[in-house]
């Protein structure tokens, strides 16, 4: 598993901070107090506990070192997991709790990828995120470094939850009008968007988000699965959902790895990807969530393939990217590119 290239789609930086980083930039951290504090996260966490991790991870991420550090630690794991293109999660306000500006936070984190790219040649994209509880001004400030950036490792911008103040049941906390300006401004540069669900969202705030902000994808498009209309009109304009099975299971929104909905949303035609969402919150790599479904719900070579090309072709990659990914991913799995022989045919 760990050999067959994978394309991830979703994996937030913080959420990966393995202990040798976490110990290079607080030199206090222990084993244990890494344990405690930032990694081991038990199955089906209270929500607090599961706040709490993150948000340490945040803290500790406040200067350039420490974000140099991070991102050179991740892309060092997908490259150990096979990942061949990956988008990470960074929402750069969360950073400037010790001065950094959000500006300077991306600048960083986009040369330390180019740097890695260059060690590893692990292709990485970034996805520039707010968070729902966000001022108006903050949102449209991202969506601004979104566009300053795009192209230039940044390949679109995202709506996520605070990762320190996620309640159940928040949509009371904010509204969609909020970040409607930022969706609104970016949609008309055509530049790609995504929103995350997550299990905070409720199925009414989900329609809110997919009628007004239009986004290409979902992150963890779970509560979509209350709604078989909505379902219809995500399937109808082909958004891409983006999930996470491990992180499902272990905070106990799904009771096993069987019945998650993965499985059913790709039979029913749905465009889906397997992601992490972050490789030390939920302790997991790609191979070790592909053998897991292996083992449990029988995928095989067939389902893995089709998941990564539609990662791919839903990511926000440059298309002569795509196309370079696209044959390595054919490759590796020993199948002809079905679009070749089309084009043949014609
Ligand atoms: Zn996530």
């Amino acid at each position: 598993m760990q050999k067959l290239p994978k394309v991830e789609l979703h994996v937030h930086l913080e959420r990966a901070l393995r202990f040798q980083v976490a110990r290079r930039i607080d030199a206090d951290f222990t084993p244990q107090r890494y344990v405690r504090e930032l990694a081991g996260l038990p199955t089906m966490p209270r929500p607090d506990q599961y706040t709490a991790r993150r948000c340490a991870a945040l803290g500790l991420l406040q200067s350039e070192e420490a974000l140099r550090l991070a991102v050179k630690d991740l892309v060092q794991q997908l490259a150990e997991d096979g990942v061949i293109y990956a988008e990470i999660r960074l929402a750069p306000f969360l950073h400037t709790r010790e001065g950094l500006s959000p500006e300077n936070v991306v600048r960083v984190v986009v040369n330390s990828l180019d740097r890695a790219y260059h060690d590893t040649h692990i292709e990485t994209r970034l996805i520039l995120c707010t968070v729902q509880t966000a001022p108006e001004i903050q949102s449209e400030t991202v969506a601004q470094l979104t566009e300053r950036f795009w192209g230039i490792r940044v390949a679109g911008f995202g709506l996520m939850e605070d990762p320190c103040r996620a309640v159940r049941n928040s949509d009371a906390l904010w509204s969609v009008k909020t970040h409607f300006s930022a969706f609104a401004w970016l949609t008309e540069r055509g530049i790609p968007r995504v929103v995350d669900a997550e299990e905070t969202v409720g199925v009414e705030r989900l329609w809110e988000m997919v009628t007004l902000y239009v986004p290409r994808r979902i992150g963890h498009a779970l509560p979509c699965m209350d709604d078989a209309d909505l379902q219809l009109l995500l399937r109808f304009r082909r958004t891409h959902l983006e999930l996470c099975p491990a992180r499902d299971v272990q905070l106990g929104l799904i009771g096993d790895l069987r019945e998650h909905p993965l499985e059913g949303l790709y039979r029913a035609g749905h465009l889906v990807s397997v992601s992490t969402d972050g490789r030390v919150t939920t302790p997991t790599t790609l191979s070790e969530t592909y053998a897991a479904l292996q083992e449990r719900c029988d995928w095989r070579r067939e389902e893995f393939l089709a998941c990564n090309i539609m990662a791919l072709e839903s990511s926000f990659a440059p298309p002569e990217l795509k196309a370079q990914l696209r044959k390595r991913l054919y490759q590796a799995y020993g199948v002809h590119d079905p679009r070749k022989k089309r084009r043949r045919r014609r």
